[in-house]
């Protein structure tokens, strides 16, 4: 195969051996005479893909077995007002985290369903830091704290779970879930589209602490409605099989790769790497507090911003896609998530310093 550096920040770069194997079983999954495609979610073949899938995701994050885990559809935007609708309950109020546009677009949707705290905010600051929590005041009508644990758009990533004081803690992690160790234990709820870590669009993970269910509003979409959806094992009407069965072979993937604590290791390199050249380069720029920073988006500008278009036309010419900003921001921004192999990352670096040589003033 002949593949191009993708550095999209959703979907992205898939594991090359995933698209292999999903090439191979396309047509006849284990010798079945039919496609995943073509299996009722009903039958006992999916039912194992759903299962083994499950089972290894719990097997990975260590997912104590008092926490449910759905497979729904929607993306994370739908648990935008999912997570409301389902935990709001008789307190009516929620506290949220303030760190950029992901987080904001949580926070517009809960608003119409109940009171929104926004509690700590770096929006001062341009979002080029994780605010200062320690001074965090939670009101007692509060339901449940939110944070976004990474910025995709910005590049701002939490290197720390924030402390809840007591109330469940709920984070969107759709752009770094299974990149780095996590304490399932400190969550009431974690939520991730798919498409940036986890495998495919079209299918999204909660993982949710079972003490919360069955709490929903009375007019909650029964779609949208955790408990339902978690008597029906997120069967209650038909799920993304395909999307499901190839989330189900990227868990394997990073099984073989040696879990979350290899791929950590990976991560911390490649992005260290990347920032690095970029701190030491007068031609680019990193806009975000180091301490901050994210391992699976970095957005970077150059310090002559006319040059910009250039830079992705030359880019792609030299094999590097996606490498453009997120539309609401501009810029440059670099995805490298989980699949996004370390050639990947030394390739790009390797045109950033051709380019700043023919560039340079
Ligand atoms: C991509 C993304 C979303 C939106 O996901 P959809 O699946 O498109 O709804 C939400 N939050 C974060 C942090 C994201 O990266």
């Amino acid at each position: 195969m002949a593949r191009i550096y993708n550095f999209s920040a959703g979907p992205s770069t898939f594991p090359e051996p995933v698209l292999e194997q999903a090439s191979r079983e396309l047509p006849d999954w284990h010798a079945k005479g039919l496609s995943v495609l073509e299996m009722t979610h009903r039958g006992q073949d999916f039912v194992a893909i759903a299962q083994k899938a499950e089972a290894d995701l719990r097997e990975l994050l260590q997912i104590p077995v008092h926490y449910k885990v759905l497979f729904l559809q929607g993306g994370a935007t739908t648990q935008f007002a999912a997570v409301p609708l389902n935990l709001l309950g008789s307190r009516g109020k929620a506290a949220y985290i303030h760190t950029g546009i992901w987080s904001e677009k949580a926070i517009r949707e809960a608003e119409k369903y109940g009171e929104v705290d926004v509690v700590a905010s770096s929006e001062a600051e341009n979002f080029t830091v994780i605010p200062d929590l320690s001074g965090l005041k939670l009101d007692e009508r509060t339901a449940y704290l939110h944070y976004t644990a990474n910025e995709t758009i910005g590049g701002l990533e939490f290197p720390f779970i924030p402390e809840a004081h007591g109330i469940p803690l709920v984070t969107d992690a759709s752009s770094n879930i299974l990149s780095r160790a996590l304490d399932v234990n400190r969550f009431g709820l974690i939520y991730a589209g798919a498409q940036k870590n986890l495998g495919p669009a079209g299918i999204t993970v909660v993982i949710v602490r079972e003490d919360l269910l069955g709490k929903a509003r009375p007019e909650t979409p029964t779609i949208l409605d955790y408990s339902i959806q978690a008597k029906h094992e997120s069967m209650l009407n038909t799920p993304p099989t395909y999307s499901w069965y190839l989330l189900g072979l990227v868990l394997e993937w990073l099984k073989q790769q040696g879990g979350i604590a290899a791929i950590e290791a990976r991560n911390i390199r490649k992005a260290q790497k990347l920032y690095d050249f970029i701190d030491a380069s007068p031609f680019y720029i990193s806009p975000i507090d180091p301490r901050y920073r994210s391992r699976m988006n970095v957005p970077f500008r150059l310090v002559n911003s006319t040059f910009e278009k250039t830079f992705i036309e030359e880019a792609r010419s030299a094999g590097l896609i996606n490498l453009e900003g997120h539309r609401s921001v501009g810029g440059l921004r670099a995805s490298i998530y989980n699949a996004q192999p370390e050639a990947a990352v030394d390739a790009l670096i390797a045109f950033l310093k051709s380019f700043e040589g023919r560039h340079v003033a």
